[in-house]
């Protein structure tokens, strides 16, 4: 099958074989431009126009885990470890509000020593400055701690699946594993949350067939959000040497989600940003609808260097705000003015 045979059948029934899915993540030229003009226009009739802005609020760094390729993880030593104070996250969520933000992410290191209840006050006390939609992003914890953190007011889990191949998930991730990873996901779900997965592309000992399980991954969990980038070596990790992700082919599992799953948030995300000058106006270009700006302060930003030369860091957060306000008028798109729920079909 020619890949316009396979964009086709796409577009009749959104089901396709491993193997097409893996010649549309190698394809070229022409056959790249029909991928990533298709899934623009499927962004466009299933998502439309608008750009939902999510404000990401990196709030400590701290990290019990071990993750072979960030920079957080628990061995990198030369790295100063931060948690902002309660008075500057909520001084963060008023200038969010002021700026028209609809939707906070607050993502931190997996560190089980913050207790449920601080960060359900947190949470509560956000959600009185604006009706925020609020994200968590901070790894695994209990299913009591997440049903306490729902009660005050939390909405959304983004918890990437981080690779489809659970004996390479278990390796870069000491001590974890991709079952229970998946099965906290979908416990969320139960539990009312919207839930976002998403991988990293280029991980050292990933074939491209496990990102084409990647890609049946997402669409299998319905998930309402998936995370899509290229993974980036950090030096203060046991990955410094080996090569980043390949952009080209994150843009092509970006299109190829978009098309399989229509209705998802698929965000630009900051990695392609860090790879590219121009990846997040690439990504809105074929599916992409989601911005994250990074609201964290100044201060704190080069300490949470997850991978590094991270776009932004030297910016403060009215910089973010205004550069990537600038992409939206580049992309000839426009910000949404609502929350951005999922708009998956729920069981
Ligand atoms: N600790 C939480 C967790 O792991 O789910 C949330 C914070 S973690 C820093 C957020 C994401 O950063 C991870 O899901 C991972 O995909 C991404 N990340 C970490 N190291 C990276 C690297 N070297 N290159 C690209 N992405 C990376
Ligand atoms: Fe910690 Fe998340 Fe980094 Fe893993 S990816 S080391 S859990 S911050």
């Amino acid at each position: 099958m020619t890949v316009a045979d396979i964009l086709d059948k796409i577009t009749a029934d959104k089901i396709i074989s491993e193997q097409d899915i893996a010649k549309l993540l190698c394809c070229t030229d022409d056959d790249e431009q029909q991928l990533f003009s298709l899934a623009n226009q499927t962004r466009q009739s299933n998502v439309g126009n608008e750009i939902h802005f999510r404000g990401l609020i990196e709030f400590a760094n701290f990290c019990s885990n071990d993750c072979y390729y960030c920079g957080l993880r628990r061995s990198n030593k030369k790295i100063t470890r931060y948690r902002m104070t309660d008075q500057e996250i909520i001084e963060t969520g008023q200038l969010a509000s002021r700026l028209g933000y609809r939707t906070l992410v607050l993502q931190s290191g997996e560190y089980p020593d913050y207790s449920a209840k601080e960060l359900a006050d947190l949470v509560y006390r956000l959600k009185t400055i604006n009706d925020f939609a609020i994200t968590l992003s901070i790894g695994q914890r209990s299913l009591t701690d997440y049903q306490l953190l729902l009660s005050a007011g939390a909405d959304r889990i983004l918890m990437r699946h981080e690779t489809s191949d659970s004996a390479l998930f278990t390796r870069l991730r000491p001590g974890t594993n991709l079952t229970a990873r998946l099965s906290l996901l979908t416990q969320l779900r139960e539990l009312g949350y919207q839930i976002g997965l998403g991988n990293m592309v280029g991980l050292p000992g990933q074939s491209l067939m496990s990102i084409v399980q990647d890609i049946l991954l997402i669409q299998t969990m319905n998930a309402d959000m998936a995370g899509i980038g290229p993974f980036l070596p950090h030096p203060q990790t046991p990955l410094a040497a080996c090569n980043a992700g390949s952009y080209t082919l994150s843009l092509h599992e970006l299109a190829i989600v978009r098309l399989l799953v229509p209705r998802i948030h698929l965000p630009a995300t900051t990695a392609l940003a860090t790879i590219c000058p121009d990846g997040q106006l690439a990504a809105l270009n074929c599916g992409a609808n989601v911005l994250m700006p990074n609201l964290t302060p100044h201060k704190y930003r080069k300490l949470y260097t997850i991978y590094p030369n991270k776009a932004g860091i030297t910016e403060d957060p009215l910089d973010s705000h205004q550069r990537l306000l600038y992409l939206v008028g580049r992309a000839n798109r426009t910000i949404a003015s609502d929350r951005g729920d999922s708009l998956q079909n729920r069981r």
